[in-house]
């Protein structure tokens, strides 16, 4: 059935305009005014923004890590994604080292597959490069449309990659059409400052950021950009959460080497102290990148509205604090990193960016939706609001207010990282391809109507891809 969204305001990353949409097939057909109303479901948006749907370019969904796994799978992750304004989610697909990759890309598919409420893809993680790596790689880009690949440069002896195999990988990416994401860490650092720290009897969840000084993340970020420049390659950077990795970012660009950087909500309205909360409660706030010292939310704000950074992801990997962070408890390096943060990422950019006047309407736009559309091979597709793409709709109310808590929101974990945080801003309704996953703030979508992205390649848009618009 048609559906004509009337009396809303268009936000795009480059206009903001008075419009009518009407939406046919899954898709958007027209935008004018006063469209006829003949056949269509008409739904008000009096007062409200008409924005393209969030994509999420960071998720861990139902993953193993430390011994246990994230909390939020498929379902309650895309369900929660929705509820925040998000329609599209991409999430890492680990690999084993020795295992054909494809076997990895199954083992992902079979956990998404009937559970995902919104459409959704898939990075791969290149664990090692060897002939057998290299010779799946065409087929995991053109057959499988994963078209990015996530080099870990921390966590050492487990997900961890050496500077060969982050070389190798940005070779063949830049080869093939991929585009090479990197933990930017430097992994066999911290893992010098950790045992330091252990062995001196320091094991509260504070020394997990002491050990991973912003130094740490700006040594790695620099190497991998210089490595990307050797290479003629293209990097994105997740994560970024200091100055330190700023300014490495930033000396890459003014060179002309094609580097992009990803910041997340939790790095621009939290800090370090988070993770002095007694009662154990700082284990709440173990992620990596940690939380940083304050001063550093200027400049990553900064970054986001004078193109230093690009984009915002989640980096969604939620742990209960009963049972999974207490894993860490006498021992800081045995708490499970992660945080819940699917939910509130457009919200929390919105009220602290846009409401606060550090990036304006358009910016907020670009920054959670697409840009990353165009970095990941899903424009224009996704990622607008423009005639021929998905109608991956979010109707937003600016103005209402309330209060982030975990007795409220959607995810599955049991708190929430911006307890009592008040916002600005809240998704009234949430369209997937034309139809509501959210109406009037209540779920009506089901499990299994997500559908996986075969995704362009790095520099391509979904037209050259597939088919050209239809008009
Ligand atoms: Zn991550």
């Amino acid at each position: 059935m048609k559906k004509l969204i009337r009396n809303g305001t268009i936000v795009t990353a480059t206009d903001t305009y008075q419009a009518d949409v009407l939406i046919e097939n899954g898709k958007i057909s027209t935008i004018g005014q006063l469209l006829s109303e003949e056949g269509a479901e008409v739904v008000d948006a009096n007062g409200c923004y008409v924005f393209p749907g969030g994509i999420d370019p960071h998720t861990h969904l139902e993953m193993p890590f430390g011994g246990t796994i994230t909390v939020d799978d498929f379902e309650t992750g895309t369900i929660a994604a929705a509820f925040g304004g998000t329609t599209t989610v991409i999430d890492f697909c680990l690999t084993n080292k020795g295992e054909p990759l494809k076997n990895a890309i199954q083992v992902w598919h079979d956990k998404s597959k009937d559970k995902a409420v919104i459409d959704y893809g898939f990075h791969l993680m290149i664990g090692e490069v060897n002939d057998a790596v290299l010779e799946e790689l065409p087929s995991v880009i053109d057959d499988e449309g994963i078209t990015s690949f996530k080099v870990f440069m921390a966590y050492k002896n487990v997900l961890q990659a050496d500077d060969e195999t982050l070389f190798r990988t940005l070779v063949a990416a830049k080869e093939l059409g991929g585009l090479v994401m990197v933990h930017a860490e430097n992994g066999d650092v911290i893992d010098f400052l950790t045992k330091k720290a252990l062995a001196e009897g320091n094991t509260d969840p504070i020394y997990h950021a002491l050990t991973r000084p912003p130094e740490i993340e700006g040594e790695a970020t620099g190497r991998a950009a210089q490595l990307t420049g050797l290479a003629g390659s293209q990097l994105y950077v997740v994560h970024v959460s200091c100055a330190d990795a700023v300014e490495r970012i930033a000396e890459a660009r003014n060179k002309g080497f094609d580097v992009w950087g990803e910041t997340c909500p939790q790095y621009l309205v939290l800090d370090q102290t988070a993770l002095e909360k007694p009662d154990f409660e700082g284990a709440k706030y173990v992620w990596s990148p940690p939380l940083r010292d304050k001063s550093h939310q200027e400049v990553l704000w900064n970054a986001l509205k004078n193109g230093q950074l690009q984009t915002l992801g989640s980096d969604q990997c939620s742990f209960n604090f009963k049972v999974q962070k207490e894993l860490g408890r006498g021992d800081f390096t045995k708490i499970p990193n992660g945080g819940p943060i699917i939910e509130d990422r457009v919200s929390i950019l919105f009220s602290e960016g846009v409401k606060k006047g550090r990036i304006d309407l358009n910016q907020f736009v670009d920054i959670m939706s697409t840009r990353i559309a165009k970095l990941f091979g899903l424009f224009p597709q996704k990622g607008t609001i423009a005639v021929g793409s998905d109608a991956d709709i979010v109707i937003f109310d600016p103005n209402v207010e309330r209060t982030i808590s975990a007795e409220t929101h959607h995810m599955a974990v049991d708190y929430s990282a911006f307890e009592g945080m008040k916002v600005t801003g809240e998704p009234v309704s949430v369209l997937s391809r034309g139809e509501f996953v959210i109406r009037d703030k209540q779920f009506v979508g089901a499990p299994g109507k997500g559908q996986f992205l075969k995704r362009a390649k790095y520099g391509s848009t979904t037209s050259d891809k597939s088919q050209t618009l239809k008009i």
